[in-house]
């Protein structure tokens, strides 16, 4: 019943504005004007005749005409220039949305040793709608480097924001020293892994001093979601330390636990809901919410616990699965995430389990007024850049958010968590061009976004269409089947290079 509701609410919302169609307000024939060129700036871009989702959860608007000039939105309403545009996209039938803000991403170019190039993963981004990403803890001055080079325009890729992550150190006055050089060095924020309460302390105290931005990887450590609330950690990612800041005690592992063990790890991660005393949870999830701490849950990277069936047998690996990723997702304790030994059904139940409790509580803190985000944490676990950042907006409706709600967290929530609630996440004149023009309406079917498409079903009969057409960042239009094709190639090349 409830799914029912998430579907039928938005599409009610689409035909009340369909009746308030704007006419065509310009003289100037605009038949002529070209399409822009795949990764090339145009003076100036319309969008015409489409549907707008703003970002900020209003219901879509149009059809009507969406004007760029350079890298601004420049007017959201029916085209009144006198002059043409020099460039023009038809919207006829599609939805333009923002740009997508994934909030947990690793700039990877290789894994296990093996190369995998950067142009993959920003491939996939990009193609998946993706225009801006928060970077949390990979090599700084690359992530630095890459960071110029998309800001210039140089190559296709999404924004960068670059939370570096704090490495652990004897002493705090020697982590205060580390916050500081990462600060100098450049980096937007910091991201925390793992650090002792007296160490969080430090970082924290010095963060706060410096106004850098925080989010912790929270696991089942020394601090939890307590110490978050109480330092001023700016968001939360995956979840651990949340559960665990609501138990009786301490969780009840089995006597022959190895938390090094990550087959023992995420076995018993699958039971650290259940054991969350609900009163509890409630009063640490309104106290993150009170002291204005986001979650950003990343539901997507877990999956493969709730069924590994399913996440080892994506349609898209086929095609599009990098062979240096395909051999990190091969059961091994030496690849992070890749605890798939021995895995039951049991296993699986309680993870289920898990899911539910956990989609509830995302559920309640947002409804208590928290902020929730949208984050990927692909490159492990069988999930792939950008289609995991898909399926994660899928996993949000499932936790019962609507899908126009879903988008809302997948832009303006993560821009406001950046601190760039005012030029990005919303279609609104003055912010940043960065949107993407898809082929079909993602408040009816989220699957439509997927940069391969999906099955649809279209006057009695099965077809296959939708897909990210454009994805437009900072004013630069980058065409989705290029940017895949590319993809595809440098696959090929990879699997090729392999086999020699
Ligand atoms: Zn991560």
């Amino acid at each position: 019943m409830k799914q029912f509701l998430v579907v039928v609410a938005p599409l009610l919302l689409f035909v009340g504005s369909v009746g308030a169609q704007e006419s065509e307000g310009s003289g100037v024939d605009l038949a002529g004007v070209p399409a822009p060129s795949h990764g090339v700036r145009p003076e100036s871009l319309l969008v015409r005749n489409v549907m707008v989702i703003r970002g900020n959860g209003n219901p879509p608007t149009g059809p009507t005409d969406v004007l760029v000039t350079g890298n601004t939105i420049d007017r959201v309403g029916r085209f009144r220039g006198k002059q043409a545009p020099k460039t023009v996209l038809d919207g006829t039938g599609k939805f333009i949305v923002p740009g997508f803000i994934n909030m947990h991403a690793h700039l990877q170019e290789e894994r296990l040793g093996n190369p995998m190039p950067v142009e993959y993963v920003l491939n996939l981004w990009l193609a998946s709608g993706i225009t801006t990403i928060r970077d949390v803890g990979s090599k700084l001055d690359r992530t630095l480097e890459i960071q110029e080079l998309s800001a210039r325009g140089e190559i296709p890729a999404p924004r960068v924001f670059v939370y570096a992550w704090v490495p652990r150190t004897e002493t705090p006055d020697e982590i205060r020293e580390k916050v500081r050089e990462l600060h100098r060095k450049g980096a937007d924020g910091l991201k925390i892994y793992s650090l002792d309460r007296d160490l969080l302390e430090a970082a924290m105290g010095e963060a706060n001093r410096l106004g850098l931005r925080a989010t912790t990887h929270i696991g089942v450590e020394e601090t939890n979601a307590w110490d978050s609330i109480r330092l001023g950690m700016t968001s939360i990612e995956h979840w651990y330390g949340i559960p665990d800041a609501a138990l009786d005690g301490l969780q009840k592992f089995p006597a022959d636990f190895s938390y090094s063990n990550e087959v023992d790890r995420f076995r018993y991660a699958g039971r650290l809901w259940r054991e969350a005393n609900p009163e509890k949870l409630r009063k640490v999830l309104q106290a993150m919410v009170d002291a204005n701490v986001a979650w950003d849950p990343t539901f997507a990277i877990y999956e493969a616990s709730r069924d590994v069936v399913r996440a080892r047998n994506k349609p898209w690996f086929k095609d599009y699965l990098h062979p240096a990723l395909e051999e990190f997702f091969e059961p091994s304790l030496g690849s992070h995430g890749s605890y798939f030994m021995g895995w039951s059904n049991t296993d699986e139940v309680y993870w289920r389990e898990n899911y539910q409790i956990w989609f509830d509580a995302v559920l309640q803190f947002s409804r208590m007024g928290g902020m929730v985000t949208t984050g990927e944490d692909a490159g492990f676990i069988y999930v792939m850049q950008g289609f995991g950042f898909l399926r994660e907006l899928e996993l949000q409706e499932e936790a019962g958010f609507q899908t126009l709600e879903v988008l809302k967290h997948a832009s303006l929530n993560g821009a406001t968590v950046l601190g760039q609630e005012h030029i990005l996440g919303q279609i609104r004149p003055g912010y940043k061009a960065d949107m993407a023009l898809v082929n079909g309406n993602p408040i009816a079917n989220l699957r439509v976004l997927y940069p391969t498409g999906t099955d649809l079903y279209v006057d009695g009969k099965a077809s296959h269409g939708g897909a990210i057409e454009w994805t437009i960042k900072d004013g630069i239009p980058y065409h989705g089947p290029t940017l895949l094709a590319r993809v595809k190639e440098i696959v090929a090349d990879a699997r090729a290079k392999k086999k020699e």
